[in-house]
């Protein structure tokens, strides 16, 4: 009897350790719902909804398989180790096979497990180009985005991506009941927007390649359109691997590693962005830990206002762009990428809050919340990363808004007080409001762009 246990690979099909379990005939399954220790990464409500609600169907796949999921009530990390030692020795498992997380609070638990002496194996399966394989000359992590892209792209070409297939069904069992879950009308409202893994691969896939992949280069940066996959919360629990959605990119683009430069690539591009940031977190194990990459930056003597903190959560900055862009985290549960660029550096250069504090926020909302790929954000944001964006580039957000949503149709559905502004004033509408006498109806500017600007130079360059 073998052990299957399920953490962050939430699915039956391109899953290498469950088919592995499944082998040797009998299988069983395990996932450990670890309260504090989600609250301790500051997991979101609505992805733990979203978790749930995929653990469902897991269940009911895995009956059909054979394997009947458990899942048990834990708490920390340490706890689950002690869950699976008993388990263990209770079922008489002969080997626990699980895909490995890169995260060190993670790897420190799975390597508490190993001390123990029991027979478990973990498999890689988070990434699509294994970790520790894409180096430069010296042996060592690349520092820079794009040398990382070709080196990536050079093993692609030598890699299959084809994914492993369900395991054959060792004959179907009834699903035991998980444990009952409540979630408020709120989560229940933003789940709404999130189909099922096996309706995005149904049809969720085809519609973004024959609606969307081809325009990416071109609509990718304007937020009121729905031009990008909305595949990172699936890729996250893993409800759908990489390695499969790359299979299916070559399927519809079999050249697409041939050309770095056409615009078709600029979708896997980030994709490569995806696994460079788990690479990252492979080699230099501190960023988990809340470190700055560029180590200059880590004694920066950050403003903290509280009040400003607080402003820039609720989107009440008086900034159109940022606050729209908060709204749609605080309703929806994700925020488009341009957005988390430009809410994420006006946090850290306009108000000179310490990204850390970002960074949580948004694992606390998100329904994507990633640890290796929001950190690698903020801090590209923050300009303390690998490969960020240089401290004097400060994003102008009235630019960004003129540019990147020219007609205000997205500011317009989340702040409704905004509607009747007309398009050229409602990237910063306050003299429009205060001609027509309507300033109390929205916020004022919590700080003023240029001096704001100045301020951030003139701090940054302390520590450059
Ligand atoms: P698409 O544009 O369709 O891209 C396809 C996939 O590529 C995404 O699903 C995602 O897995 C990956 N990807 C896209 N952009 C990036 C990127 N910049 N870095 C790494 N991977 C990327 N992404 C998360 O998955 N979780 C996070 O917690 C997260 N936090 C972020 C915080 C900040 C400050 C910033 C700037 C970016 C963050 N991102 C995060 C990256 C990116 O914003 C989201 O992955 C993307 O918006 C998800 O939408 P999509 O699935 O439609 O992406």
């Amino acid at each position: 009897m073998n052990l299957m246990w399920f953490r962050n690979d939430l699915r039956i099909e391109d899953n290498l350790a469950l088919c592995r379990a499944m082998e040797g005939g009998r299988c069983k399954a395990v996932y450990i719902d670890s309260t504090q220790q989600w609250r301790m990464h500051d997991e979101s409500a609505v992805k733990r909804a979203f978790i749930n609600r995929h653990l469902q169907t897991l269940s009911d796949q895995l009956a059909v398989l054979g394997v009947r999921l458990e899942v048990i009530e834990g708490s920390s990390f340490n706890a689950e180790v002690d869950i699976i030692l008993q388990y263990y020795r209770q079922h008489n498992i002969e080997t626990i096979f699980a895909n490995s997380e890169p995260e060190i609070n993670e790897i420190r638990r799975d390597n508490l497990l190993l001390s123990h002496g029991v027979n478990v194996q973990f498999i890689e399966t988070d990434v699509a180009i294994t970790k520790g394989s894409v180096v430069a000359g010296h042996g060592g992590m690349f520092k820079v985005f794009t040398p990382f892209k070709i080196a990536w792209v050079k093993l692609a070409k030598q890699s299959s991506f084809v994914p492993y297939q369900a395991p054959t069904s060792l004959g179907a069992i009834e699903p035991l009941p998980l444990p009952e879950k409540t979630v408020s009308e709120r989560i229940s409202t933003m789940l709404d927007a999130w189909p099922l893994v096996s309706q995005v691969r149904e049809k969720g896939l085809d519609k973004f390649f024959d609606y969307q992949h081809d325009n990416y280069h071109q609509q990718r940066d304007f937020p009121a359109l729905n031009a990008t996959s909305k595949l990172s919360p699936y890729l996250v629990i893993g409800a759908i691997s990489v390695k499969e959605i790359i299979n299916y990119l070559l399927y519809r683009n079999p050249f697409i590693f041939e050309d770095i430069k056409s615009p078709q690539f600029a979708w896997l591009n980030e994709l490569i962005w995806r696994d460079f940031y788990r690479h990252l977190q492979f080699h230099f194990p501190q960023l988990a830990m809340g470190k700055c990459f560029q180590q200059r930056y880590e004694n920066m003597t950050w403003r903290n206002d509280e009040h400003q903190f607080t402003a820039w959560c609720e989107g009440r900055t008086g900034y159109p762009i940022v606050d729209a862009a908060m709204k749609q985290l605080l309703s929806t549960g994700w925020m488009h990428n341009r957005l988390r660029m430009i809410v994420a550096s006006f946090l850290t250069k306009h108000l000179l809050i310490d990204w850390r504090w970002g960074e949580q926020f948004f694992m606390q909302h998100l329904i994507d919340g990633d640890l290796s790929a929001n950190n690698g954000g903020w801090q590209w944001a923050a300009s303390t990363g690998c490969d960020a964006q240089p401290y004097f580039r400060i994003f102008n957000p009235i630019r960004q808004s003129e540019r990147f949503d020219p007609n205000g149709d997205f500011i317009r559905i989340y702040l409704p007080e905004l509607i009747n502004v007309p398009d050229k004033q409602i990237h910063f509408p306050h003299d429009y409001l205060k001609k027509n006498d309507l300033s109390a109806t929205y916020y004022p500017p919590i700080v003023e762009h240029k001096a704001a600007r100045e301020k951030a130079l003139s701090f940054y360059k302390k520590y450059a």
